[in-house]
């Protein structure tokens, strides 16, 4: 392992012997590679690092947070100060148990495989993680562009997408630049900002950065840090030999560092993080250290008939502040919002038959306020990380149990408390027992109070067709997206 940690800051080699003149090698480069990358890379402008925004004068005295038992401070971690300025204005006050047990161990130059669902803190785990190493190992005279030092790679867009602003949060003032390539998105756009400015963090869906590697727009052989982040999902959704097309393209493992997270560790997760990374150190935080600490669970028993009453009653009650409304199949989602549009709700629908960039839009709105309820199915459901959500309502319980502690985890964030509602009718309640084996406690069941079985005022007019059917992409096909889910959601 000391070989290793040495060595990973030492060499940047890579499956083609490339080495630009001017390369961002951390300045403790020990060997060099030979060849000329330079030429290879002529058409694309050298750059120079972005000159750091001149910061605030900043200390630690702004940020003063009391040493508590059993808890980590980011103060112990010996973290730059840019970085704690960041991690400060974001009101992180103390390690969660994700970012407790890796940092340590990541920090220090260790490949982790970490078992987090979202909600955890993972995300900046693996940021302050990356982040730090940037910080410590700054390059050394020009840069090319097209050349990110460190790689995330994420399932969805939207993951990706809400990673690289959570990147953007956390690097306010350390000058390190955050760009996202997903696809769904104009290429041509992506591309610009590549071209104009260097990318020291590149975050990225797995189709649309093969895109942009094969037609020479970004190069990986340069990452000293990668993350792949929802190894399950990203198995789940088919996207592995992608993953590993990328993984060739970035430095030999026992070069880089390489942290991969999973909500669940199968046979096949540990399998893949045991190719693609050396010497692992394993963190695992249980799904109802999340689930029960800060969510408070109701399961209403009910008839299927019964259902939407209740949904409508619960989204009049005053507490219920942004709402999240979870359904298995994709046509129960258009079916639920189409009723609630017609009920008068401000109501968005993410579902894999939306087209990505509508979903962007839909989240925004959600984000923003213009949206109070969301309906979603799991697999669109995944990118939603959105602090003060007050309710998660599970319309029809998950056949998956994980996918009830994802849906759960969308409140309850951040420390907050949060509420969620599961309605079990004739036809779903049998999915309640693998969820309870997997919280290991059981959720007591409910009648419904009877608040929320007054009877809903009558449907608004039907809407116009176009506003109900499914988005699709230009050439009249579902979003690629789409193509890659299972089990139709
Ligand atoms: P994630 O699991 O990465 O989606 O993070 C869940 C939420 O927790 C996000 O809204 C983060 O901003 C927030 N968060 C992450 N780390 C901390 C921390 N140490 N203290 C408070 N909130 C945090």
């Amino acid at each position: 392992m000391i070989r290793k940690l040495f060595q990973k800051r030492a060499k940047t080699e890579s499956t083609t012997p490339v080495t630009p003149p001017a390369t961002n090698k951390p300045t403790n480069s020990g060997v060099k590679s030979t060849g000329n990358q330079g030429a290879k890379r002529q058409g694309h402008r050298r750059k120079k690092s972005h000159p750091k925004k001149p910061a605030q004068p900043w200390s630690l005295t702004q940020f003063e947070v009391p040493e508590l038992e059993g808890k980590t401070r980011f103060h112990d971690l010996d973290l730059q100060i840019d970085l704690m300025h960041g991690i400060a204005d974001l009101g992180f006050e103390y390690c969660s148990p994700i970012q407790a047990q890796s940092l340590p161990q990541t920090l220090t130059g260790h490949d982790l495989i970490g078992k987090a669902q979202t909600g955890t803190g993972k995300t900046a785990a693996f940021l302050i993680t990356i982040i730090q190493d940037l910080l410590n190992h700054k390059p050394e005279g020009e840069r090319f562009a097209h050349e990110p030092r460190a790689l995330i790679i994420a399932p969805t867009r939207e993951l990706a997408l809400q990673i690289a602003e959570d990147s953007e949060s956390l690097n306010r003032y350390t000058g390190l630049k955050t760009h996202v390539l997903v696809g769904g998105m104009d290429y041509g756009k992506q591309q610009k900002r590549l071209n104009n400015e260097i990318v020291d963090i590149l975050v990225a869906t797995p189709g649309r950065l093969l895109d942009f590697s094969s037609n020479k727009d970004v190069y990986l052989d340069q990452i000293e840090i990668m993350v792949i982040d929802e190894g399950d999902r990203m198995l789940d959704m088919g996207f592995i030999p992608q993953v590993r097309r990328i993984i060739r393209l970035t430095p030999q493992k026992i070069h880089r560092q390489t942290l991969l997270f999973s909500a669940t560790f199968t046979t096949d997760v540990l399998t893949l993080a045991d190719q693609w990374t050396v010497d692992a150190k394993k963190v695992e935080i249980e799904p109802d250290s999340i689930a029960t600490d800060t969510v408070k669970q109701h399961v209403y028993m009910c008839a299927t008939d019964e259902k939407y009453t209740l949904l409508y009653n619960l989204l009049q009650q005053s507490d219920t502040d942004n709402v999240i409304v979870f359904a298995n199949r994709r046509d129960q989602c258009r079916n639920l919002h189409e009723k609630l549009l017609r009920h008068g709700f401000k109501a968005g629908l993410l579902s894999g038959e939306i087209a990505q960039n509508r979903r962007v839009r839909t989240l925004d709105d959600f984000k923003s306020d213009k949206l109070d309820v969301l309906v979603a199915t799991d697999v669109a459901g995944r990118g939603i990380h959105i602090d003060g959500i007050s309710h998660v309502v599970n319309y029809t319980l998950p056949e998956e149990p994980e996918d009830y502690v994802h849906r759960i985890g969308r409140t309850g964030r951040a420390g907050k408390s949060g509420t969620s509602v599961s309605f079990a009718c004739e036809e779903d309640a049998f999915h309640l027992i693998p969820i309870e084996q997997l919280l290991g406690k059981k959720i007591e069941c409910e009648h419904p109070p009877q608040q929320l079985l007054v009877a809903t005022p009558a449907l608004g007019k039907p809407l116009p067709s176009a506003k109900r059917t499914p988005a699709q992409s230009k050439n009249g096909s579902k979003s690629s997206q789409s193509r890659h889910r299972s089990r139709g959601r």
